[in-house]
């Protein structure tokens, strides 16, 4: 690539900015992962696309270099929606670029990291193999995404010595914190259902609301744990409580409520249903239902060696020592930990989901000279 040059690919800037201006809101319909794929096979990567029977969500898998350890960059070029363009100073796909910052859906989640990602391979010296794993749905049902690609690098007997998710999990700076795991989450519906009656006569009736509002304030109340040297204690929120009963005069014959858990080691899904389902029929025997919508599971990366490279990276070029932490949502990192060693380093959390979304045109740069330095640093883990 010429100097100076707008499209050069190793111009983190350049590269985000170009996404930013494609419209993907979730799922990407594939104009924002075709322009990933166009730049990665312009740097020479050997292209797959994985599309699941159906699904609707195309994924990519890139290849640079061909021999040798392989570290992989896995990314999504689906964003949020923007909301109300008018609530935005710029607008959401306009990638406009003022005071240091580039502007626009997608600029901080994650199309800025990704970016960094595909200009670091651009500039590095490549010792062994660097592998792309994008994704066009992270941000929605996430079902045929990077399951998928997990899925088909499984079923050719592919993984990897180390893996970066480039979304925006830095503190304050970049490469400030390392992303080593991720608390799960759970979400479930619980109905008890009673006997309908009068108010006058409580004694002919059995009232769910009551039972449920006893249900709700042990599960509330009572601490799941105390956390782990890794973790935060694990907690629960009841998100609604129905009962939509107009009546004042009529006790209703259910009532239901919608609960999402946020829990660390101490506990699987299914120890977790158990808990709900113990609780509910202590207080409503025979008459609670436990459902659980959806939920993934809490997992700690096992990979010293590798977050050890990458913190040494950061040390080298930004003189930052990261903190390792688990905390925040759920990401791919849940999927792809099982086929290697997986940390999650990409730029400053601030804004993503928010209006003006942004990422600093300095934080870019950062992040690209750290995984250049990654690229170039890596080697078989021991
Ligand atoms: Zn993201």
């Amino acid at each position: 690539m010429a100097d100076g040059d707008p499209s050069a690919l190793d111009d983190p800037v350049a590269l985000a900015r170009t996404l930013v201006r494609i419209d993907s809101v979730t799922p990407d319909k594939g104009e924002a992962i075709d322009q990933v794929a166009a730049w990665l096979g312009e740097l020479g990567a050997h292209l797959w696309h994985i599309e699941e029977a159906g699904a609707r969500v195309p994924n990519l898998i890139a290849r640079l270099g061909r021999g040798g350890p392989r570290l992989a960059f896995a990314g999504h070029t689906d964003v949020v929606p923007p909301g109300d363009p008018g609530l935005w100073s710029h607008p959401p796909f306009s990638g406009a670029i003022a005071d240091g910052k580039l502007f626009g859906r997608g600029a901080c989640d994650m199309k800025g990291g990704l970016a960094c990602a595909i200009a670091a391979a651009a500039r590095a010296e490549i010792p062994g193999e660097v592998w792309f794993y994008v994704t066009g749905d992270e941000e929605g049902p996430a079902r045929h995404g990077t399951a998928a690609i997990v899925r088909w690098l499984a079923a050719h007997g592919l993984g990897f010595d180390g893996c970066i998710v480039a979304e925006p999990t830095s503190g304050a700076a970049v490469g400030d914190t390392l992303k080593v795991g991720r608390r799960g989450s759970l979400n479930a519906r619980l109905t008890v259902t009673g006997s309908q009656g009068h108010t006058a006569f409580p004694h002919q009736a059995d009232n769910p609301v009551h039972r449920l509002a006893a249900i709700v304030h042990e599960l509330a109340t009572a601490p799941l744990d105390a956390g782990t040297a890794r973790f935060e204690p694990s907690t629960l929120q009841v998100s609604s409580f129905d009962v939509g009963n107009p009546a004042t005069n009529v006790i209703p014959a259910q009532a239901r409520a919608a609960l999402n858990l946020r829990f660390n080691t101490e506990h699987t899904a299914a120890s977790l249903e158990g808990w709900l389902g113990a609780v509910a029929e202590r207080h409503a025997p025979g008459r609670a239902r436990v459902e659980i919508v959806d939920v993934s599971d809490a997992f700690l990366a096992d990979a010293p060696a590798f977050q050890r490279c990458v913190a040494d990276a950061v040390a080298t070029t930004l003189a930052r020592s990261p903190q390792a932490s688990t905390s925040g949502g759920t990401s791919d990192a849940r999927f792809l930990k099982d086929l290697g060693p997986v940390v999650e380093l990409g730029t400053v959390g601030h804004s993503l989901h928010r209006i003006d979304e942004w990422v600093g045109l300095a934080e870019l740069a950062e992040l690209t000279r750290v995984f250049t330095a990654v690229i170039e640093s890596f080697r078989e883990p021991a």
